[in-house]
């Protein structure tokens, strides 16, 4: 049994009411620890805390902050395996997914943000006869974050890395079903020399410990990535307090697949951008929106190599597994509810539509197998509503215009993918198209210093790069005339 901890001034402690809940283990469906369920009283008590630790950390210089955060992605490349077997057991992803993509990025995460808080600078203004005005950029104070399950690490560290790299101090809360590699990463830090209180751990539920955060007086920027429905209701309450606000919620992604496209590199790559983590990325591409020219061919080549794609329990090493088992049975239940519907909406299920039930001791786990539907419009709910799964739709167009109206025609606005090799055709697309994100000929290439971030119902405000070092700091405007 692990038992996840708080990690409150540089020191593991329960819950102060000593609450818990159960972690599960997704690949059998069995309890596997207990996770400690914070209330305000522990939120008060990291306040506090933070607050002591923020006058030193807020003075550190850029050397001290630059040699800690490359110490903290130093250990976390000699804890790989550690870090990886313990997101996958959490998360369910296959083990090489987590050492491939999900820890190495963590690690990244530390160097990117080291590096830019070094280069990071602010505007001057100079204007005759004898005035200058500048910028300066502050540490805004005690920040919370918070994140998700589906990278449990990636995604943590992608917010509080900068936050700290920019002098803040932090009260973080990893999704309470996939705790264990942050709560690892807080004797890293230890480890490291990031000094006590800067970094902040609490752990629970989003209605208990999520709540208590973001209803927090003292803490004054909350950077949130999950569901549409939890950042809406994250702005209720933080909106009237005058919070800073980032939101990174949810996605309904198209890919727009040209006649004239690499045939070969987009197939293999739409299979990677439906179904990579078990679909349960916010920028996977769940419609797949074809030109009719290519449409049976494309229809019959990506449903052969969907249904050759092996599903297996995640710590599998006899033979390479595509995809581990889906988080937790409230999201399995909810995929193949969603399944159900697609059917009754009238799509027909051209691979997958299942749930699988693995030899023991996996027999309990949540496994589904990757699903392919055609013949639903853009009108129904399945094409409208975030799944989070391994579930895609097929849908034709005949021309550019409809092929954008399709993409556009949800509420989400994260990413949109556009295979083609004409330029004429890229641009236009890429112009139309109402995303935060766009990617041509690639999915999920990541340059760390591009803002990230979603139009419409999927998010508010851009992380990555300058963004992310904006978002952290406050800027206060400086004017001086010369006598
Ligand atoms: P979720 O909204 O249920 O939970 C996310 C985090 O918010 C968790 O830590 C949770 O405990 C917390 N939370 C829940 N209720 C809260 C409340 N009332 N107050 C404060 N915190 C609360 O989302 P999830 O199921 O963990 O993640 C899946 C969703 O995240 C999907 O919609 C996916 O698209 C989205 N996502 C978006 C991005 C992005 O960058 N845009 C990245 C990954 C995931």
């Amino acid at each position: 049994m692990i038992h996840v901890h708080n990690f409150i001034d540089g020191k593991y402690q329960p819950a102060l009411s000593g609450a818990t809940i159960p972690n599960v283990n997704p690949s059998t469906g069995q309890v596997y620890g207990t996770i400690a369920d914070s209330d305000e009283n522990d939120v008060n008590l990291a306040v506090h805390i933070a607050q002591k630790a923020f006058p030193a950390w807020s003075q550190t210089s850029l050397d001290q902050r630059f040699a800690i955060l490359n110490r903290i992605a130093d250990i976390i490349d000699n804890k790989m395996d550690e870090l990886a077997l313990a997101e996958s057991t959490d998360n369910g992803k296959p083990l090489w997914l987590s050492k491939k993509v999900d820890i190495p990025r963590a690690a990244s995460n530390f160097r990117f943000f080291a590096t830019a808080i070094k280069h990071f600078s602010s505007e001057s203004y100079y204007d005759h006869p004898a005035t200058l005005s500048y910028t300066l950029r502050q540490p805004i104070g005690i920040v919370g974050c918070i994140s998700p399950w589906n990278l449990p690490l990636y995604l943590f560290t992608w917010k509080i890395v900068p936050a700290i790299a920019a002098g803040n101090c932090i009260i973080a809360k990893p999704s309470e079903i996939t705790p264990v590699t942050a709560s690892i990463l807080g004797e890293i830090c230890n480890e490291a020399g990031l000094p006590a209180g800067v970094l902040n751990i609490l752990h629970g539920t989003g209605p208990n410990t999520g709540n208590a955060i973001v209803s927090h007086p003292d803490i004054k920027a909350i950077s949130f990535t999950g569901g549409t429905a939890t950042g809406k209701h994250i702005i209720s309450i933080a909106g009237p307090m005058l919070k800073k606000l980032s939101l990174e919620l949810g996605g309904k992604n198209a890919a727009i697949i040209l006649d004239d496209c690499n045939y070969e590199k987009m197939l293999k790559d739409t299979v990677r951008s439906a179904f990579s983590n078990q679909g349960q990325i916010c920028l996977c591409t769940s419609r797949l929106l074809i030109q009719d020219t290519i449409y049976d061919r494309f229809k019959s080549d990506f449903t052969h190599l969907v249904s050759q794609l092996k599903v297996g329990q995640p710590l599998e090493t006899n033979y390479k597994i595509d995809q581990g088992a889906i988080v937790s049975k409230q999201h399995f239940d909810k995929i193949l509810s969603a399944i159900e519907l697609a059917k009754e909406e009238g799509g027909i299920v051209l691979a997958g539509g299942n749930k699988i039930t693995l030899p023991p001791p996996f027999q309990d786990g949540y496994y589904i197998e990757p699903t392919v539907i055609e013949g639903l419009n853009q009108e129904c709910r399945t094409n409208k509503e975030e799944i989070f799964g391994p579930v895609v739709t097929l849908q034709k167009f005949s021309s550019l215009d409809e092929a954008i109206q399709l993409a556009n025609a949800t509420g989400y606005g994260l990413d949109t993918v556009i295979w083609s090799s004409n330029t004429d055709t890229i641009h236009y697309l890429a112009n139309n198209a109402q995303s935060g994100i766009v990617w041509v000929n690639c999915w999920l290439v990541r340059d760390l210093r591009t803002p990230f971030g979603g139009v419409k119902q999927s998010g508010l405000g851009r992380e990555g790069g300058w963004d992310a070092l904006r978002f952290f700091t406050e800027s206060k405007s400086v004017t001086q005339q010369f006598l």
